[in-house]
Order: C-alpha cells, then sequence, then structure tokens
C-alpha cells in the first residue's frame, strides 16, 4: 500500500500496526478503539460487531469496525480467549493541546499468558505463559504469571519430559523457538487446547540474556540465581523477560524472585496419568468437581486456591520436606480453635498477589490500595494466631513475622475509605493527607455556600421570590427568572438563554464564584491524581516484603484446607518413609466416597514393597472395583506426598519417585483416537521410564487387540517389570485375563488378590473387598444380566458357555466358536425381529404424541441393534 496517498492518521495507523503484526491494534479514536483493514475483517467475526469503512485515502474505503472504550475489556476478553493478541494504542497527547495528528502509543499488549485484568482471570487459578526453546542438548522451560509475579525455570532432556512439565502448568500461552517447535507443535496443540507460538532465533538470541537476567533479578552472578551453566534455562528466561516487555512496556520490577528446580524434586506425574487419575479435573467434561483437588479444595483465598494447586500439581519427594506439611497440617487438624481463628482472618483478606502486580504496572485502582489496607490490616491478628504454633511451617511463618505497618499506615492516611473506581471521579485521598487538596476542597464547599448566599441576595435585590441559581454543562452557573417576573430583572444581568417558560441570565459576580468552584475541582483532580500516583509508588518500593506477607497468607490458608478436609472426610496422618513400602490400612476413595455419599464406601487394605509383595494382579468380574482400589492406592501415595492426610486407618508411604496409570484401551473414554496403539505407546513409555521406587498401575492392558495378542503382551509386560534386574517397581494390575494369576506360582514378588463377589444362584453381589487368590469366575453374563441385557441373550450366553466348558467349542479352535455362534446369532435375530414387529404392529399411529413417537422409536432401534 502506498502510504503516500494515505490520510495522516492512516499513515500512523500503518506504521503502529507494523511494529505489532501479530497483534490485533485497537487504536483509539476519540471515544472509540478502531480496527482496520484484516484485523477488521478478523474482529468483526470474532466479535459479531458490523464492519463498516473509512476513507483513508484511497478509492476504497478501508475496512473498519470499533468498540466503545469504556467496554473496551469485554471485546478483549472474547479476542483473546479465541487465541489473539490485542495491541492497545492510546492518545499520548491531550488532543485540545495537540499539534497535528495527536500522537498515539501502544500501552500494553494483552495476550492469553500475559493477562493482569482482573475481569479476564479466574481467581482460583495461575494464568502462565511458557517459554520453551533448547540449547547445549537440552529444552529449558521457564514459566511465569505475571499476574502474581512468579516465574519458575527448569531443563529436561526428552519431548515427554516437556509434555509433562508443560501438563503441571497447563499453560494459556506457549512461546517456543524452531527446534523445540518441530518435535513439540504438533503434540502441544493437541492435548493442551494451546495454539503454540513459534518464534524465530532473534527473539532467542542469546546476546546479553545474562545481564537482563542479573539486572531484572538484582543478583551479580547467575549461581545466586541458581542457573549458572544451565544455558536452556537461560536462554527461555531472558526471552521470556524480553517479551514480557515488550507487552508490558512498564516495569516488570515485581518479578524479582525466580525459582530454578530440577524435575526431580517433584514427583514426576506424566500427561495420561494426570489425567487418568483426575487430579485437577476430570477426564469427561474437564470439570474441577469429581477431581482430587475439588477434594482438597477447602480455601479461603484466592492466592491460598491457587497455591493449593500448586501443591498437588507438584507432590514432593522429599521426605523431610513432606513431613514439614504433613506437621503443620497436623497442628491445625489437632487445633479447631487455631483453625477457625485462622479461617476468620483470611476470609478477610483481598488478593493482595495479583493487587502487588497491578501496582507495579500501573493498573491498580483506589479500591485495590484500599483492599491492600484491609489484607493489611489482619496481619496482626494473623501474627498473634499464629504465635503460639510448633510445628515447622506455621512457626517458621511466626518468626519474624512482618505486619507492614508503615504501608498500612500511608494507605490508611491517604486513601479515603471508600473511593471512587476511577481517580477521575474525585475523592480518591482521604482528608487532611495533603493541604493542597484540602484547602481546595473547602474552596469548592465555600463556593457553594457564596452560591447559596448569592442566591438569597439576588432574590432580595430584585424582589423575585422565585428567582434560583442552576448549573448546566453548556453555561456553567446561570440565574433563572420565570417569564411572568422578567420585568423585575435589573440591567446588570445578561441574558444567556431563552427556554419556554424562562429565561437564563449570568452576572459578573456569578461568573467569578463559578471560577473558583470548577477551577477549586480541575485542581483537585490533577493533585489527587499526583499524589496518588506518589502514595503507589512508595507501596511499589516495599513489594518484596508486600509478596511474603502474599505468601505467608497463601501458605497459611493452603495448610488449614488441608487440615479442614482431614478432619471432616475423617483423613490419617500418614507415615512417611523410605522408598520402598507401601502399607495402607482401611483405605478410601477420597473423590468416589465423596461422589456416591449415599453408599457406604468399602475400605481396603494395600500392601506392597520391594520384596515378596511387589507385584499384585487384581482379577474379579467388571464393576467390582479394581480400578477404584487401583486408584485409590495411587491417590493415596500422591495425597500423601503433597503433604495431605490420606482417607485411611493408618498408612505407611515410602515416597515414590513416579506415578504411572495406564487405562486399557476400551476403559480410556475421552480420547478416541486409535487407542490400542496409544495404549502401546505408554507402556513402552512406563517400561523406559519406571525405576524400582515408581508406582506402576496397569488397569486391563492389552483389551484393545485380539485375546491372545492382548494376554501374551499383558503376560510379557508383568513379566519385565516384576524383574529386579530390569525394573522391580511397586505395581498394581489389574486384568480379566484369568490366566495371568499363573505368574504368583512362576515369579517372585507376584501376589494375586480379587475382589470378592457373593453369588447365589443367578444372582451376584459385589462385595468391594479385596482379598488374597484370584477370581475364580468371571461373571461376565451376570453382570450383563444387572445390567439388562435381555433375558434370552443371558440364556443363550450360558449356553454357549457350558458347552465351551464341556470343551464341545474349543476355544483354541477359534473356527469351531465361529461356526457354532452364527447359528444361535440366527436364533436371536428371530426372535428379536419378532418382537419388533409385534411392537410395531400394536402401535396406534394416530393418537401417538410426538415425544412418545421418539421414545418409542428409540426402544425399537436399539433392540434392533441387538440382533
Ligand atoms: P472395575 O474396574 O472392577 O470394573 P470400578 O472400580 O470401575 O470396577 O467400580 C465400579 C463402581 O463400583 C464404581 O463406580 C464405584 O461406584 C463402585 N465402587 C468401587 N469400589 C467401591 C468400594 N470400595 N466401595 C463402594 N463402592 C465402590
Ligand atoms: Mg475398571
Amino acid at each position: 500500500m502506498a502510504k503516500e496517498q494515505l490520510t495522516p492518521m492512516m499513515v500512523q495507523y500503518l506504521n503502529t500496526k507494523d511494529e505489532y503484526p501479530d497483534c490485533i491494534l485497537f487504536y483509539r479514536l476519540g471515544d472509540f478503539y478502531e480496527m482496520f483493514f484484516d484485523d477488521a475483517i478478523k474482529a468483526s467475526k470474532a466479535l459479531e460487531i458490523t464492519l463498516t469503512g473509512k476513507d483513508c485515502g484511497m478509492k476504497e474505503r478501508a475496512p473498519m469496525c470499533g468498540v466503545p472504550f469504556h467496554s473496551a475489556s469485554v471485546y478483549i476478553a472474547k479476542l483473546i480467549d479465541k487465541g489473539y493478541k490485542v495491541a492497545i494504542c492510546e492518545q499520548v497527547e491531550d488532543p485540545k493541546t495537540a499539534k497535528g495528528i495527536v500522537k498515539r502509543e501502544v500501552i500494553r499488549v494483552v495476550t492469553p499468558g500475559t493477562i493482569i485484568d482482573e475481569a479476564l482471570l479466574d481467581e482460583k487459578n495461575n494464568n502462565y505463559l511458557a517459554v520453551i526453546c533448547s540449547s547445549a542438548g537440552k529444552f529449558g522451560i521457564a514459566v511465569s504469571d505475571i499476574s502474581t509475579g512468579e516465574i519458575y525455570t527448569t531443563e529436561v532432556e526428552t519431548n515427554d519430559m516437556v509434555m509433562n512439565e508443560i501438563a503441571r502448568y497447563e499453560p494459556r500461552e506457549i512461546l517456543l523457538d524452531s527446534v523445540t517447535a518441530k518435535e513439540t507443535a504438533n503434540d502441544i496443540e493437541l492435548r493442551f487446547r494451546v495454539i503454540p507460538d513459534e518464534r524465530d532465533d532473534e527473539f532467542f538470541s542469546d546476546e546479553n540474556g545474562e545481564s537482563i537476567i542479573l539486572k531484572q533479578f538484582g543478583k551479580q552472578n547467575l549461581s545466586e540465581l541458581n542457573i549458572s551453566g544451565r544455558y536452556a534455562s537461560i536462554k527461555a528466561i531472558s526471552a521470556m523477560l524480553r517479551y514480557l516487555e515488550h507487552t508490558q512496556k512498564s516495569g516488570l520490577s515485581y518479578i524479582n524472585t525466580l525459582t530454578s528446580y530440577e524435575v526431580n524434586m517433584y514427583m514426576d506425574i506424566d500427561m495420561s496419568t494426570r489425567r487418568n487419575l483426575e487430579i485437577t479435573e476430570t477426564m469427561r467434561d474437564k470439570a474441577k468437581k469429581g477431581s482430587l483437588l475439588w477434594v482438597l479444595d477447602k480455601t479461603k483465598t484466592s492466592m491460598g486456591a491457587r497455591m493449593l494447586k500448586q501443591w498437588v500439581e507438584k507432590p514432593l519427594i522429599n521426605p523431610i520436606e513432606i513431613n514439614k506439611r504433613l506437621y503443620s497440617v497436623k497442628e491445625l487438624a489437632d487445633n479447631m480453635m487455631l483453625r477457625d481463628d485462622l479461617g476468620a482472618i483470611l476470609a478477610e483478606t483481598y488478593d493482595i498477589s495479583r493487587i502487588i502486580s497491578r501496582l507495579s504496572l500501573a493498573t491498580a485502582t483506589p479500591r485495590d490500595l484500599v483492599s491492600l489496607k484491609l489484607t493489611l490490616t489482619k496481619l496482626p491478628e494473623l501474627e498473634m494466631a499464629l504465635s503460639a504454633t510448633k510445628s515447622p511451617i506455621l512457626s517458621g511463618i511466626s518468626k519474624n513475622f512482618d505486619i507492614l505497618a508503615d504501608v498500612r499506615n500511608l494507605l490508611d492516611t491517604a486513601i479515603s475509605d471508600e473511593p471512587p473506581v476511577n481517580i477521575k471521579d474525585g475523592g480518591v485521598i482521604k482528608a487532611g493527607f495533603n493541604e493542597e487538596i484540602d484547602n481546595l476542597r473547602l474552596a469548592m464547599t465555600d463556593g457553594k455556600k457564596w452560591l447559596a448566599s448569592l442566591e438569597a441576595e439576588e432574590r432580595q435585590a430584585t424582589g423575585i421570590a422565585k428567582l434560583k441559581i442552576g448549573y448546566n454543562k453548556v453555561f456553567g452557573y446561570y440565574i433563572e427568572v420565570t417569564k411572568s417576573n422578567i420585568k423585575d430583572v435589573p440591567d446588570t444581568y445578561i441574558r444567556k438563554q431563552t427556554l419556554a417558560n424562562c429565561e437564563r441570565y449570568i452576572t459578573p459576580k456569578l461568573k467569578e464564584v463559578e471560577n473558583t468552584i470548577l477551577g477549586a475541582s480541575e485542581k483537585v483532580i490533577s493533585l489527587e491524581g499526583y499524589i496518588f500516583e506518589q502514595v503507589r509508588q512508595s507501596v511499589v518500593l516495599e513489594i518484596e516484603r508486600l509478596k511474603r506477607a502474599a505468601n505467608i497468607i497463601a501458605v497459611t490458608d493452603t495448610l488449614c484446607s488441608l487440615a479442614e478436609v482431614a478432619c471432616r472426610n475423617n483423613y490419617t496422618m500418614p507415615k512417611i518413609e523410605e522408598p520402598g513400602i507401601l502399607e495402607i490400612t482401611e483405605g478410601r476413595h477420597p473423590v468416589v466416597e465423596k461422589m456416591s455419599a449415599d453408599t457406604m464406601f468399602v475400605p481396603n487394605d494395600t500392601k506392597l514393597n520391594t520384596d515378596d509383595d511387589r507385584m499384585i494382579i487384581i482379577t474379579g468380574p467388571n464393576m467390582a472395583g479394581k480400578s477404584t482400589y487401583m486408584r485409590q492406592t495411587a491417590l493415596i501415595t500422591l495425597m500423601a506426598q503433597i503433604g495431605s492426610f490420606v482417607p485411611a486407618k493408618s498408612a505407611r508411604i515410602g515416597v515414590v519417585d513416579r506415578i504411572f496409570t495406564r487405562v486399557g484401551a476400551s476403559d480410556d473414554i475421552s480420547s478416541g483416537q486409535s487407542t490400542f496403539m496409544l495404549e502401546m505407546t505408554e507402556v513402552s513409555n512406563i517400561l523406559k521410564n519406571a525405576t524400582k521406587n515408581s508406582l506402576i498401575i496397569l488397569d486391563e492392558i492389552g483389551r484393545g487387540t485380539s485375546t491372545f495378542d492382548g494376554l501374551s503382551i499383558a503376560w510379557a509386560v508383568v513379566e519385565y517389570i516384576q524383574n529386579k534386574k530390569k525394573i522391580g517397581a511397586k505395581t498394581l494390575f489389574a486384568t480379566h485375563y484369568h490366566e495371568l494369576t499363573e505368574l504368583e506360582e512362576r515369579l517372585e514378588g507376584v501376589k494375586n488378590y480379587r475382589i470378592a463377589v457373593k453369588k447365589r444362584g443367578d444372582d451376584i453381589t459385589f462385595l468391594r473387598k479385596i482379598v488374597r487368590g484370584g477370581a475364580d469366575d468371571s461373571y461376565g453374563i451376570e453382570v450383563a444380566a444387572l445390567a439388562g441385557v435381555p433375558h434370552e441373550v443371558i440364556t443363550g450366553a450360558k449356553k454357549i458357555l457350558k458347552k465351551i466348558e464341556n470343551d464341545e467349542i474349543t476355544t483354541a479352535g477359534k473356527t469351531d466358536i465361529k461356526e457354532e455362534a452364527p447359528q444361535n446369532q440366527i436364533g436371536f435375530a428371530d426372535s428379536t425381529a419378532n418382537e419388533i414387529a409385534d411392537e410395531l404392529r400394536m402401535l396406534d399411529v394416530t393418537t401417538l404424541t410426538p415425544i412418545e413417537a421418539m421414545n418409542t422409536l428409540y426402544k425399537l432401534v436399539n433392540k434392533a441393534k441387538e440382533i
């Protein structure tokens, strides 16, 4: 496009747009943000707003659409949600005083991973941006939440590990370098519902990386940050800082701590295990309700809710660290009074983590400062409540407790208790804080008093009893006299406006008073803005102390939540041991017992170790409770390593380095893809990565293929895992292949268990109890009957089973089955077809309502499917 022909405004627009090619540019024009050209076309579709045009100097009008500036955040939210980035371009000069075209600048770029607007954030979830790149044969990962000022980094070796780390955070925005993109972009898009953004080499340039980082975190050398020699990490962090600066355009001073960790500091939970165990969301509908986090979250603050989620996503490995948490939870669980006191205090705090970020980025409102003050006001009570605690974390907090009295005092004296949202509305600064503001306000109220006395004086002088002083935006203050009294108006009045039944006048005296009042109110507003900014800056200087206070609130809340949950649900404190042992007495599934509160949950024991009880093979009919039992063992282990009490009578948990779960193809409802391949990929992942300190849950693997293939694979997998030289990990293996029970005899460390079932005649009852020994029968036919499979099919199945058992059909010679089965099927088909025909004949179509017709048809179609 030839810019010469364009209007100056369009030239300015296009120059700005050139700098932000990947964003939708919100260009401020008066009371609107306008979008042009491609942006307008995209945005009008995404936002469902009208596309119009604007003369731009060329023949064709430029496509244009716009949104009102005061409701922009709603539209921005929509665009962000659809994966767009939005660059906000504001007028940076006063249009009244500007010469030529008003200067405009992009003041912020909003991207999915860098949101700070409260309205766009979910209070209980962190909002993460991730940067991943490769260097020196490793992947560097940096993750930040700028709404809370957190930043984390680690390095990993493989693609799989990259995916597993991302799964911990579920970032909203992911930036990749070209190498990483080649290997992981597809997977990321497929699994995380985020389209990764591949950036060029310049974005990841090594230049100045180190000094950018050192400057940001105020350090002399990288070892103070734990990242010396970690080139991939350094590359990722420096790229992230550059990106944040590019998008935020203002100080990132509040991002002043960096957490660099080794992946093996936390329990490794791969992506499909996270999903299978439903740790933070359910598999089926991705809801929090029904997940482990849902059971554990009784937090009273958003900061606590986010921290609890982080704990759940990063279970610990180090027994000392785990015990610190457990003993703190215990102290709170044992002391209901303390818990209640803390709960009451916490409930009155605000999300100061996010307020702090908004303060640093200068988007905080006066009300944010009041929320901050109210929160700080609670700190002395919090200190008091914690002062007598003895457990490691709590007593640690209560030592050196900083109640931030200076900051609280400043806010209390400077900011009104109930300020408006907008500084421009006035009344933000408290009386007594600034003399000039007080004087100006006095002038304003005095002015109003003068007006009242002026009105009285004029009435007296003119003898017009109904004379009034009024105000409108166009003429300012005026004297109003009704038509009938005009004859008494003195010559000194200057007529300004004539209305239907009155006239409006001004006088020099009136204008004088007006100038004082209006002048003062304008001055007050600008002075208030200035003082507010000063207060903001002084508070920002104390950011490190404020962040510590935020952290104290979050940790206390998280521990209280775990204690509360422990008491309400009758959990017990697990005993943390060195790796190897896993002994749970009367364990329960934390979620299932909550979800089906009307049925009694039957507790079960688990005994696993690295010797005789390494592998448990569980057989039993469908629906007996195998999956539930295995998951409960995994969840109890996980909970213990989070620092939570566990649903059991007692538990000895040797820390595990990883938990793996693999659920057989047909049980895996949500993935919906060719599952046998996926199943085997994941089995191979387990076999490659499990160690003797891992916990493995295999739920009916081998299902996705033919019986004999499946059985052989399952058999070989058991042998491999059981072998101490290969893996020797603690394993729970549920299977419908009864042949596997033979392994107990053949391999050491393997034990058979089954879920007890009571059979009376043709009826079976699930007892939900796990007992030693293999299942004698799969009860498949009985379960089918329970599920409501038609009687004829059940009897048919029984006949075939009899024949198989009597060797009339040999399972080895598959052809025999094929020949037998169709004959029977024809029998079923005939009778079912007859039934359908009968039902159709009986129908009276003329009297059927549409709904009844639908229902009947649905029933018949289902019947027909059985044929
Ligand atoms: P399986 O894997 O053997 O087919 P599941 O573990 O899926 O069986 O359990 C089936 C249902 O039985 C679960 O949805 C749950 O409601 C119930 N259940 C399982 N274990 C128990 C238990 N210990 N106590 C009570 N109900 C249970
Ligand atoms: Mg199952």
